[in-house]
C-alpha cells in the first residue's frame, strides 16, 4: 500500500480524503493557499504544504506549485478530489512522468468522456440510450436548425467542453435559434476554450437520476446503485440528493447500472465514476455524461451500501482487485444529502463570506456532517460556497426525510449567511416530501416563494 498520498484539493472533500488514508494507515499530505491557512484540511494532514496565495489560479490550479509540493513531500500518490484537476488528463499525465500514482481512472478514460460529444459516441458504441439530436459538435447555426426540426423544440445547446452546469443553453424556437446558437458558441469558447455545441431535444421535466460504479484495474465493474439529484437550482447545480430514487423499480434499476457498466468498460474505465442519465416520466432513461471522478453527493451511496468509495479509489488505485461482484452489492435504507452553502437566500443567493461566530451541527443517529469548518473559521471569497454536507440515513425515505428535517432544524449557524433557512423550507414542501420532482422543481419553488412574498 502507498505510504504517503498528497490531496490535491481543499474544503471537505480535502478531508473526507484525509480521513480514508489514515484509516487505511496511510500518511495525508495536504495542500493549501494562504486563505485556506487555518482550513480543518490543513490541521489533519500528516503534513501541510502552502502552495501559493488565495485565488485558485495563484494556488489550487497552479500546476506547478501542485506537482511541485508532490515533488518535495515525496507523494507516493496524489488524490484529486472533485472539481480542479480531477479531470484534467495533463495533470495525470504529468503525475505519471514523475512516477507518482493518480488516484483515478486512466489519462484515455479521462480523455474519452472529458468532452461531451465524444462521451455520447462512446456510450452509443455501448448500446446505452442517449438524448435525441446531433452526437458530435454542430458547425454551424444551420445545422443547428436542421437538427432542432428533425427532434423538434425546445432543444439545448450544449457545450462540449461544459460543466458545473455551465454551457447549457434552452431555445425554445427557430426564432431564437440563429442568435442563441451564435451567443453560446461565443460564450463557450470564452468560458471552456472550446465553442463546439451539442444540439440535444430538451426532455420535459426530467428526474436526474445517476449511477455510481467502480471498476478495478483487472477489468472487474460494478455498479452501486443511483442517486436522484433532481433538486437542483435553476443553473442546474445540485442542492439536494438521495439513494435510492423512489421511481426506480428493481428492473429499472438493473437496466440502468447495466447500461452504466457497459459505458465504463467500453472506455476501460478504472477506479470511481459517475454515469449520469436523465429519466422521463415514461422511465425512459438517456445517458447525460461520464463525471471521471468522485463526487460531491457520493456519501448517499456509502451509507446505504456501506461502502468507503473513497478507500476503495485508493486500493484501486494501489491495483486491488474488488472483492465482490455484482450480485455482492447490497444496498439498504435511505440516504438523503444537502449541500449546506455560505450564500444568502435572501439576495438571490449571492454567496457570503466572513467569520464563523457561531457553529452548532446536529449530531445524532444517522447524521453525518462532512465538513472543513467550524466556529471561528472565516470563509473567504475564493471558493465555491459549499460549507458542509449534511447527510442523514434511516430504514425508509419517510423516516429519513423527517430526520433531514429535525436535522436542519437544530443546525445553528451565525455570522454567516447560509442557505439553511431555505432547506428548511424547501423539504417540507410537499412535493419534496413525497418524493414528486423532477430538475424544474426548485425553479418552481422559488418562484411561487416570490409571488407569495
Ligand atoms: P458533482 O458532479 O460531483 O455532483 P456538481 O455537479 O455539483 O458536483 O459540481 C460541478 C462541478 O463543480 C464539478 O466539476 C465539481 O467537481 C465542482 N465542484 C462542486 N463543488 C465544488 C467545491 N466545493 N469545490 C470545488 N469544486 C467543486
Ligand atoms: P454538467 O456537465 O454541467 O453537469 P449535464 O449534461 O450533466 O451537464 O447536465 C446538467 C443538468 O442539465 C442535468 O442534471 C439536467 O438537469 C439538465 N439537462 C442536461 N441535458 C438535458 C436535456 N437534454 N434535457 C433536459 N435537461 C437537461
Ligand atoms: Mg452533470
Amino acid at each position: 500500500m502507498f505510504k504517503r498520498i498528497l490531496i490535491a484539493n481543499r474544503g471537505e472533500i480535502a478531508c473526507r480524503v484525509i480521513r480514508a488514508c489514515h484509516e487505511l494507515g496511510i500518511e495525508s499530505i495536504a495542500v493549501y493557499s494562504q486563505a485556506d491557512a487555518d482550513s480543518r484540511h490543513v490541521h489533519m494532514a500528516t503534513e501541510s504544504v502552502c502552495i501559493g496565495a488565495g485565488t485558485n489560479t495563484e494556488s489550487y490550479l497552479n500546476l506547478a506549485n501542485v506537482l511541485s509540493a508532490c515533488e518535495i513531500t515525496g507523494a507516493e500518490a496524489v488524490h484529486p478530489g472533485f472539481g480542479y484537476f480531477s479531470e484534467r488528463p495533463s495533470f495525470a499525465e504529468a503525475l505519471a512522468s514523475m512516477g507518482i500514482k493518480f488516484i483515478g481512472p486512466s489519462v484515455s478514460a479521462i480523455e474519452a468522456m472529458g468532452d461531451k460529444a465524444k462521451a455520447k459516441e462512446a456510450a452509443i458504441i455501448a448500446n446505452c440510450p442517449v438524448v435525441p439530436g446531433s452526437t458530435g459538435p454542430v458547425p454551424s447555426e444551420v445545422e443547428a436548425m436542421e437538427w432542432a426540426e428533425k427532434i423538434g423544440y425546445p432543444v439545448l445547446l450544449k457545450a462540449v467542453a461544459g460543466g458545473g452546469g455551465r454551457g447549457i443553453r434552452r431555445v425554445d424556437s427557430k426564432e431564437e435559434l440563429t442568435h442563441a446558437f451564435k451567443t453560446a458558441q461565443a460564450e463557450a469558447q470564452a468560458s471552456f476554450g472550446n465553442g463546439d455545441m451539442l444540439v440535444e431535444k430538451c426532455v420535459l421535466l426530467p428526474r436526474h437520476v445517476e449511477i455510481q460504479i467502480l471498476g478495478d484495474e483487472h477489468g472487474n465493474v460494478v455498479h452501486i446503485g443511483e442517486r436522484e439529484c433532481s433538486v437542483q437550482n435553476p443553473r442546474h447545480q445540485k442542492i439536494v440528493e438521495e439513494a435510492p430514487c423512489v421511481v426506480l423499480t428493481n428492473e429499472l434499476r438493473d437496466q440502468m447500472g447495466a447500461a452504466a457498466v457497459r459505458v465504463a468498460k467500453q472506455v476501460g474505465y478504472s477506479n470511481a465514476g459517475t454515469v449520469e442519465f436523465l429519466l422521463d416520466a415514461r422511465g425512459e432513461f438517456f445517458f447525460l455524461e461520464m463525471n471521471t471522478r468522485i463526487q460531491v453527493e457520493h456519501p448517499v451511496t456509502e451509507q446505504i451500501s456501506g461502502l468507503d468509495l473513497v478507500q476503495w479509489q485508493i486500493r484501486i488505485a494501489n491495483g486491488e482487485k474488488l472483492p465482490f461482484d455484482q450480485s455482492g452489492v447490497k444496498l439498504h435504507g435511505h440516504s438523503i444529502e444537502a449541500r449546506i452553502t455560505a450564500q444568502d437566500p435572501d439576495k438571490d443567493f449571492a454567496p457570503c463570506t466572513g467569520k464563523i461566530t457561531r457553529w452548532e451541527p446536529p449530531g445524532f443517529r444517522g447524521v453525518r456532517l462532512d465538513t472543513h469548518v467550524y466556529a471561528g473559521f472565516t470563509v473567504s471569497p475564493y471558493y465555491d460556497p459549499m460549507i458542509a454536507k449534511l447527510i442523514v440515513t434511516a430504514e425508509t425515505r419517510e423516516l429519513a426525510v423527517r430526520r433531514l428535517q429535525v436535522a436542519l432544524d437544530e443546525f445553528n449557524v451565525e455570522g454567516i449567511q447560509t442557505n439553511i433557512s431555505f432547506l428548511r423550507r424547501l423539504v417540507r414542501d410537499q412535493r419534496y416530501v413525497s418524493g414528486e420532482v423532477s430538475t424544474a422543481f426548485v425553479g418552481e419553488f422559488l418562484q411561487e416563494a416570490a409571488t407569495h412574498a
